[in-house]
């Protein structure tokens, strides 16, 4: 069994952000470096973004091959980017840099992660129709990977207020950019959220509605918009079932929550730093059931 041995000549990746502690990305990447017999180490730095710029020119002179960022630093890390990749761009925000000759390249792995995660839970959505409620980072990551990827029409919904703005923008957005039709949707607007949902094939809950400590809540008023026939998926990862799904459920909807959106960002990630694919049933069996 490989050992992770940190050496003279270990590679050094990291995730930043503002807290870090909590995450699980270290314990998925070691163990994946260690699984692959990787001369690599993962380690997790509290940097807010007023001193990103000044922790990244560092990495740049330490010549750290990659990192990640976290809240809050994700749309900070788009100013500071030598390159930024087509979807980040699309995107607004930035969750994996990766470091060639003191250039920082830019990527944004969260929508990759959960269209991987759709496959992963045995359901094809291309060519289908999505509705996705929240217009915030992850709703956006996920709006713009599902439309470059082939998803053929997508609603996003949200409460109304100042996000709906972003929403309508978002919308528009995609729409010039790929070949998706969109459109959007009050979460308030109950009768015409029951119908777009009628014609819909997967419903995703990419707000923060359901998450610990508010498990009590659903982000849909009215259980009676869902129906059989559609996939309901929460990226929200605690509680493992939401009260969503368990809404979904009782109706007969299959349903997955976030976990593997997770694994699979960091996946992603992994393959851009190290070129190899991450050995996914063995960091689904230690860190993801
Ligand atoms: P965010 O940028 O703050 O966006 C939150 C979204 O939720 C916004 O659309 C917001 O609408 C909506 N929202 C908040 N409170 C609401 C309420 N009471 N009623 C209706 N809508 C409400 O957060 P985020 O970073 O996108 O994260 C959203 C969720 O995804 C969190 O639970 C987070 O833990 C989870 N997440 C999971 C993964 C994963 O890998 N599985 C990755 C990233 C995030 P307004 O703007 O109108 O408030």
């Amino acid at each position: 069994m490989n050992e992770l041995i940190i050496t003279g000549h270990t590679t050094l990746t990291a995730l930043l952000g503002s807290p870090v502690a909590h995450s699980v990305s270290p314990l998925m990447h070691n163990e994946a470096f260690r699984l692959l017999g990787l001369d690599y180490a993962y380690l997790c730095f509290d940097v807010t973004p007023d001193r990103l710029k000044c922790v990244t020119d560092a990495f740049r002179v330490m010549n750290v091959r990659g990192f990640n960022l976290t809240m809050p630093d994700k749309t900070k890390m788009f100013e500071l980017a030598d390159e930024i990749s087509p979807s980040a761009a699309m995107i607004g925000a930035v969750n994996t840099v990766v470091q060639e000759n003191g250039k920082l390249y830019a990527y944004n792995t969260d929508g990759i992660g959960y269209m991987q995660a759709v496959k992963d839970a045995g359901f094809d959505i291309i060519g289908k129709h999505m509705v996705l409620l929240g217009c915030g980072g992850a709703a956006t990551a996920i709006a713009v990977q599902a439309a470059l990827d082939g998803v053929k029409r997508l609603t996003i919904v949200n409460r109304q207020g100042a996000s709906y703005q972003k929403a309508l923008k978002l919308a528009d957005t995609i729409a010039k950019n790929t070949s998706c039709q969109t459109d959007t949707c009050l979460l308030e607007d109950t009768s015409a959220l029951k119908q777009i949902i009628a014609t819909a094939h997967i419903l995703t809950n990419a707000t923060s509605v359901g998450m610990a400590p508010m498990d009590s809540v659903s982000p849909l008023a009215d259980e009676t918009l869902l129906h059989p026939e559609l996939i309901v998926s929460d990226i929200i990862y605690n509680p493992r079932t939401t009260l969503l799904m368990k809404q979904a459920k009782a109706i007969g909807c299959p349903t997955f929550n976030g976990l593997y959106m997770l694994l699979y960002q960091g996946a992603e990630a992994f393959r851009l730093w190290t070129g190899k694919a991450m050995p996914i049933p063995q960091i689904k069996e230690k860190y993801f059931s």
